[in-house]
């Protein structure tokens, strides 16, 4: 069975579809409208930017591309301004198959102060600032076995952060300011495009992104900037719900430095209601209700192809793949967040403390406390787990035993992958899981409409199926 070429162009926000991903798929003459995209245009972001030329030429077919597509997350690394708390898993790159990004653990990304401490060198963001008469170096050096990495881009690189980068021209005004005959102390205040209209009159020197605020002003502004300190004895975390969370992390994903995900994105009209997932997606609790666009929204969004747009994204290759594994990890912490902080909305006390804790005979008093509830509607829970075991011998026990168990993999060559790769000029299939995850996704209900519906092995009286690895991302995202 072939799905075909993704034919169709969402007609709100110009992604690439299939035509099986559609809304109205009863209606076949009427013009197609999509929800996986833009949700039939409720999700307005402004248009993708195409690359500086000199990242252009690395990302398509210049002459130092495959070098620099294959380090891209090394040339990342010595660009980017935060850095990766998670636990990234290694072990699985151990040279027999394609490149895999893995992370275990709670991951978040954190800001370092301004200037080293005496007698480190500089890293992260400090790079910026400190020593730039031999910024190329300071970089390289900063890597231990870099000595693969080419000097003539990593210079180049710095060009062009300084001359397109707005977080990267923030971080340089503060240079300016510590080579003055006597700094007095400052803090920079990284000034998302939601609050850069409006704002109060304590900075002493601004541009559009970035701010210099001498003294011990706290920010007044109501969404909570970025500040980054000059001294400070721990690191800083950069939240998921910053403006700047992805492009301080990703400079070579978003040259320009422009903002991500933010709370504050207008949702346009008003959505329809839904049932799906109304009781666990953060943000998505009362959809009907709400009016900005939620975090898994603005991915979604993201991770749609959009050939008349810039590419910058889904060019980066590895890169790429490490944002989307980054942007899974987002999403999911935040509504792990949003669990804990709504208990009573999942009805955890029909689960939790001291009743249940009396009622075991219990006591040791080191088992005692806040007990966290993850429901069944979080993939891969417990009880979601539970939920599909316990359905499963319910089936069986009613219609006896299943005729048919099937597992289901994705084939990377699969001649859908394939035509949508056309639009990722050079891009490996290993590099585009947000492709196979959608490609996975369609198979699989073709599969199962196969079965269920057309009784391709003879009359379907029941059955039940989950999710795994890849269609989790799936799920997570659309
Ligand atoms: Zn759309």
């Amino acid at each position: 069975m072939d799905l075909g070429k993704p034919s169709k162009i969402c007609r709100k926000c110009q992604a690439v579809m299939w035509n099986q991903e559609r809304n109205n798929k009863g209606a076949k003459h009427n013009e197609p409208t999509f929800s996986l995209c833009c949700r039939d245009g409720m999700i307005e972001l402004p248009a993708e930017r195409h690359p500086p030329p000199y990242l252009d030429d690395l990302l398509s077919n210049g002459v130092k591309s495959e070098h620099f597509k294959k380090n891209i997350r090394t040339y990342n690394s010595m660009f980017h301004f935060t850095s990766m708390g998670g636990k990234i898993d290694r072990s699985v790159n151990d040279g027999g198959g394609p490149f895999c990004f893995k992370l275990n653990g709670q991951n978040y990304h954190l800001l370092g102060t301004l200037k080293p401490t005496d007698g480190e060198n500089p890293k992260f963001c400090q790079l910026y600032i400190y020593d730039t008469e031999n910024e190329v170096d300071n970089r390289l050096n900063a890597f231990p076995g870099s000595n693969e990495m080419d000097p003539e881009i990593v210079a180049a690189l710095v060009q062009m952060m300084d001359d397109h980068n707005k977080l990267a021209s923030g971080f340089r005004m503060a240079r300016q300011r510590f080579n003055l005959q006597e700094p007095e102390e400052f803090r920079l205040q990284l000034i998302s495009s939601q609050s850069a209209s409006g704002r109060a009159n304590h900075v002493i020197a601004s541009n559009e992104v970035a701010a210099l605020i001498v003294g011990n002003v706290e920010d007044e502004s109501p969404y909570r900037d970025l500040i980054v300190e000059t001294k400070q004895l721990y690191l800083k975390r950069v939240y998921e719900t910053c403006a700047q969370f992805m492009s301080l992390q990703y400079p070579l994903l978003f040259p320009y430095g422009d903002d991500g995900f933010h709370l504050n994105i207008p949702l346009h009209g008003k959505p329809a209601r839904t049932t799906k997932n109304v009781n666990i997606d953060a943000d998505e609790t009362e959809p009907h209700h709400r009016d900005k666009v939620s975090m898994k929204e603005y991915y979604a969004y993201k991770l749609m192809i959009r050939p008349n747009q810039g590419m910058t994204m889904h060019l980066g290759g590895r890169l790429w793949q490490q944002f989307v594994v980054d942007a899974f990890a987002a999403v999911e912490q935040y509504r792990l967040d949003w669990i804990r902080t709504h208990q009573h909305v999942i009805r955890s006390d029909l689960y939790k403390s001291i009743r249940d804790f009396i009622r075991q005979g219990d006591t040791d008093s080191s088992t005692k406390g806040q007990n966290v509830i993850l429901p069944a509607t979080f993939t891969g829970s417990a009880r979601y787990m539970n939920q599909y075991f316990k359905d499963s011998l319910a089936i069986c026990r009613t219609i006896g035993h299943p005729s048919l168990f099937l597992t289901m993999t994705c084939n990377t060559q699969w001649p859908e992958i394939k035509e949508m790769l056309k639009h990722k000029p050079g891009i490996d299939v290993v590099d585009a899981p947000d492709i196979i995850a959608r490609v996975f996704k369609l198979k699989l209900d073709q599969l199962i409409d196969l079965i269920k519906n057309k009784n391709y092995f003879g009359k379907c009286i029941g059955g039940n199926y989950y999710f795994c690895n890849i269609s989790r991302l799936y799920n997570i995202f659309y």
